[in-house]
């Protein structure tokens, strides 16, 4: 007899990055149920691309969570849900540190309370604030420099906890610039307001902005701007799928860093979009945004050895490629033609 699938809910699977997992676990098999506020994600993509159950809900409802555990079966839980705006965690850390960390102890609470003991997690390489050394390794010293970052740290140490104390198993993925969209077409990026430097990029290619800014040209970098190891969405999720392969064949807790060991600075992201687009992309060369370190870049190999993980989109090119296909369809009405 066939085997049911197993369920995985997944909190923020209406937002970017988890959208792009959803996708990838339903191809690996999985039945999802995503759980989102729809703050900042995207109803049309659970119920409409996706075609899944959508929970529209906050992980910090207890009674819902409760409900949910005692009358379907899941397996795991895959938690998205954060804000991701390190600026705003600077001017409005309350919300920060509510959702991201009260939210998900609550989640957590819920899960222990249902026997439910396998966790994925979505960190950040921001937990390590300004690197002593690049490539990044897992076991750097963590020192974020900004409240969003110290809420995915705080996370990570109940994560810690939670595992020694109640059983719980976990992975946590820090990741370092999730960029790109899904090959196909079907999911892309969607931030609104965009904050990210390749949609704002390939939104000024398009006529929808005047110029791109250059957050600093002075770091101690080659060329002054900030390098980055930008790493494809679609690469990021497949890493959760083996994450969650990985607990649920009764493998430890663990941590691993999610780049491509390559960074690129932000002039040379630059040239490469004006090469894909081959539009005109105008820079305003502006002061530093407070909170950039010069350079972040991580190496994954620690998930290569232990997961398998064998990231297929490591180039540049075919990520900007992606993320131009993705902007070019989601903006069609906008756009400007040159
Ligand atoms: N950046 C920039 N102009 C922008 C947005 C970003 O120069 O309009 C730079 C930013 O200073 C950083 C890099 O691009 O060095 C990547 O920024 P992003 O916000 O995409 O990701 P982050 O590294 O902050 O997670």
């Amino acid at each position: 007899m066939l085997q049911e699938p197993s369920t995985i809910l997944v909190t923020g699977g209406a937002g970017y990055i988890g959208s792009h997992a959803v996708l990838e676990l339903q191809q690996a098999g999985y039945k999802v149920i995503v759980l989102d506020n729809l703050v900042y994600g995207h109803r049309e993509l659970v119920q409409e691309v996706l075609k899944t159950e959508l929970i529209v809900g906050d992980t910090s409802d207890r009674s819902l969570l409760d409900q949910l555990f005692a009358s379907r079966e899941i397996a795991a839980v895959m938690h998205f849900a954060a804000y991701a705006y390190v600026g705003e965690s600077v001017t409005d850390p309350a919300k920060y540190y509510r959702n991201n960390v009260i939210g998900t102890l609550t989640l957590l609470e819920a899960m222990q309370a249902a026997n439910l003991n396998k966790f994925v997690f979505s960190s950040t390489c921001a937990t390590y604030g300004i690197p002593e050394t690049v490539p990044i390794p897992e076991n750097h010293p963590q020192h974020p420099i900004n409240p969003y970052g110290a809420t995915k740290l705080m996370v990570e140490r109940i994560l810690a906890d939670f595992d020694l104390a109640y059983g719980l198993q976990s992975v946590c993925f820090r990741y370092f610039n999730a960029a790109g969209a899904d090959p196909e077409g079907r999911l892309g990026e969607d931030h609104n307001p965009e904050t990210h430097l390749i949609p704002l990029v390939l939104q000024t290619a398009m006529g929808m902005r005047d110029c791109i800014k250059v957050f600093g040209t002075d770091y101690p970098t080659p060329d002054g701007t900030c390098i980055r190891d930008y790493i494809h969405v679609t690469d990021l999720a497949a890493a959760h799928v083996l994450g969650l392969d990985h607990l649920l064949r009764g493998g430890k807790s663990a941590t691993f860093n999610l780049g491509n060991g390559n960074g690129f600075s932000v002039k040379q992201v630059i040239d490469a979009a004006r090469q894909i687009t081959q539009r005109d992309i105008k820079v305003l060369e502006c002061d530093r945004r407070p909170g950039d370190p010069p350079s972040l870049v991580g190496s994954g190999e620690r998930a290569r050895t232990v997961l398998g993980w064998n990231p297929q989109y490591s180039d540049l090119h075919q990520i900007l490629t992606h993320a131009w296909n993705w902007h070019q369809t989601r903006h069609a009405s906008e756009l400007i033609q040159p």
